[in-house]
């Protein structure tokens, strides 16, 4: 091991780092990628009154970002104390930060963009005969100069992270860099369609809006074919004014959400308002799709701080709840003057409260092995069976469309499931097949990244025994893979924030304390591996039970994932999931010979 140098006594250590070398540390909180450093370009342009902003890109800005604005533009003295750190024009005294009008405020992005690039600036004011050019290299002013260039300012940034060779490392590929520029520049875009936007990468223009109204700049953003498939809505009913383009569920994506929130203009991140949404749309959506959607909040002023995070990003409003609220009712009200429960695909089987379990359970992508498919009876995907059904107030068994048998699926004792196949009869147990589900999505989760979880609302807290807060202690790791977001708070309280997406409503806690019970009883019997154990344990509590009604679709969906397990027919216990009476079989037992 390398000597540490505070080994000598009397010898100070700390120094203060110099200037050049702070400012390259403190440029990695701002500008973490292009995409940042194109936002706060983007930002400052808007910020300077444009009424147009052309965004050039060469290599998805690595080599260049050229952002030009025909906005107020910067005097001599103004370009060059533009890049000094904390330089801003925007505020000044401690009240105008609780008053921000602008998106810039914290007068740090030139200064760092420019601590870590090459950074010309050419600007001019409408009141000047000339411009100014200032260049600054790795935070090192080069020149500053007299040039000749229209009212505005153009900045050009060029090898960005020259000098962060760990940064320019850790950079993506340059379609990853280049979708995350497009993301911010559209979010631009849409937050103030007042003004033209336009975004050129390589020589192709990408992006070319004209200054308009927010249904056209939707289209440009967009494409036509996306924008015509929203639900324009503005509710300005409460204290907050929300307003935006709801996407129809039929065009709700699985996996990552389309989501684009901005609050006074500002695009920014908020998990609770995209929350409000998603339960608007409850019963409208299978879980895990998610809606597309764009929300324009209106807050008064000073009900809401946007000083919480480098990125700018975050904002904290006074009252949150307020909010989460008036998004939620605004959303739900929108929603509920279309009749959309006629394009729910599929079909959601709703009951009444929460989210229903066919949305919890049901996760369709292939189709492979589709136990009611064979040539003979491909008629279509079985998603599209219930479709256009009533969603609420049904019990039991519907009969399929006409015409088609396969689909049919009937409950007995709560217990088995039983179907038609084209060879004969399927009776499956209903617990056993959804462990089997449960349990290889817990493997593939324990491999991969992270879980899916689902937020909750109102986090809970969860009082543990020690023996479970130590055992917590071992599996965290896991759980948190299988998407339980937890923290130990103390030594035997446990927050829970978010649980995977396959458990329902209501049962969160009482299922984790249930899990970590039978975990403990099967680690005695069975000494497993840690993770193929919580897998079976999992599996087997957050499953369904054997007396427990399910509905037509949820059976359906059942049976389709099953068939898509990798070992459809026994339970991660070794009990079968499913018997097969054939039709020859069947014609045996009765004496048919045909
Ligand atoms: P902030 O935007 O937080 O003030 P920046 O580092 O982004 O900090 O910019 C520093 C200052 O430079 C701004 O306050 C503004 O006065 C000036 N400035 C930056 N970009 C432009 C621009 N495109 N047009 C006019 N002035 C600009
Ligand atoms: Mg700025």
């Amino acid at each position: 091991m390398k000597k540490a140098a505070h080994a000598v006594p009397g010898n100070r250590v700390i120094h203060v780092l110099p200037q050049a070398l702070a400012d390259r540390i403190a440029a990695g909180e701002v500008v973490q990628r292009p995409a940042s450093a194109v936002k706060e370009l983007v930002e400052n342009a808007v910020d300077a009154g444009a009424h147009s902003v052309t965004v050039l890109l060469k290599d998805s800005g690595k080599t260049l970002i050229q952002v030009t604005d025909d906005g107020s533009g910067m005097g001599w003295e103004d370009a060059l104390s533009a890049f000094s750190r904390h330089a801003t024009s925007k505020i000044s005294v401690p009240g105008d930060l609780d008053n921000i009008t602008t998106l810039g405020f914290r007068g740090e992005a030139l200064a760092a963009i420019s601590a870590v690039s090459t950074v010309e600036l050419k600007t001019k004011t409408g009141v000047e005969e000339t411009g100014t050019m200032v260049r600054v290299e790795g935070g090192a002013v080069k020149a500053h100069e007299k040039t000749g260039c229209p009212t505005g300012t153009t900045i050009s940034v060029r090898n960005l992270f020259f000098n962060t060779p760990g940064r320019r490392k850790f950079l993506k590929s340059d379609r990853t860099e280049f979708r995350h520029i497009l993301d911010a520049v559209q979010r631009a875009a849409l937050s103030r369609p007042d003004l033209a936007f336009t975004l050129v990468s390589d020589g192709d223009t990408i992006l070319k809006s004209p200054a308009g109204g927010a249904a056209s700049r939707m289209e440009d953003v967009f494409g036509k074919k996306q924008a015509s498939g929203l639900i324009e809505f503005s509710d300005g009913a409460g204290p907050l004014k929300v307003s935006g383009f709801l996407g129809r569920p039929r065009f709700a994506r699985k996996g990552r959400p389309e989501q684009y929130i901005f609050l006074d203009g500002r695009p920014i991140a908020s998990r609770a308002i995209g929350h409000a949404v998603y339960r608007a749309y409850e019963h409208l959506l299978e879980k895990s799709s998610f809606p597309f959607f764009v929300i324009f909040l209106t807050c008064e002023r000073g009900t809401v701080d946007v000083n919480v995070h480098p990125s700018k990003l975050e904002v904290k409003f006074e009252d949150e709840s307020l909010v989460y609220r008036s998004v939620l009712s605004a959303v739900k009200r929108a929603l509920g003057a279309h009749d959309l429960r006629t394009e729910m695909a599929p079909a959601p089987g709703t009951n009444g409260e929460g989210l229903s379990f066919s949305q919890v359970i049901s996760e369709p992508s292939a189709r492979s092995r589709d136990p009611w498919r064979s040539p003979a009876h491909d008629s279509g995907p079985p998603a599209d069976l219930f479709r256009g059904h009533p969603a609420d107030g049904e019990e039991g068994a519907e009969p399929p469309p006409p015409g088609t048998e396969h689909g049919q699926v009937w409950q007995v004792h709560d217990k088995y499931i039983i179907s038609p196949t084209p060879e004969g009869v399927l009776i499956v147990d209903q617990h056993a097949a959804h462990e089997r589900i449960i349990y290889e999505k817990a493997i593939v989760r324990f491999e991969s990244r992270a879980g899916e979880s689902q937020e909750l609302l109102f986090p809970q807290t969860i009082e543990l025994s020690p023996a479970d807060a130590a055992l917590v202690g071992d599996l965290l790791p896991l759980l948190g893979k299988l998407g339980f977001v937890l923290k130990m708070f103390g030594a035997r309280t446990l927050i829970m924030e978010g649980v995977p997406s396959d458990i329902r409503p209501g049962d969160e806690s009482s299922i984790l304390a249930e899990v970590l019970a039978l975990y403990r009883e099967d680690e005695q019997r069975l000494k497993l591996d840690p993770r193929e154990q919580l897998a079976k344990s999992y599996s087997c509590k957050a499953a369904v039970k054997a007396g427990d009604r399910l509905k037509s679709p949820e059976m359906t969906s059942l049976i389709e994932q099953l068939f898509r397990t990798e070992v459809p027919y026994v339970c991660p216990h070794g009990r079968p999931v499913m018997v097969k009476l054939s039709l020859s079989e069947l014609d045996k037992r009765f004496g048919r010979t045909s």
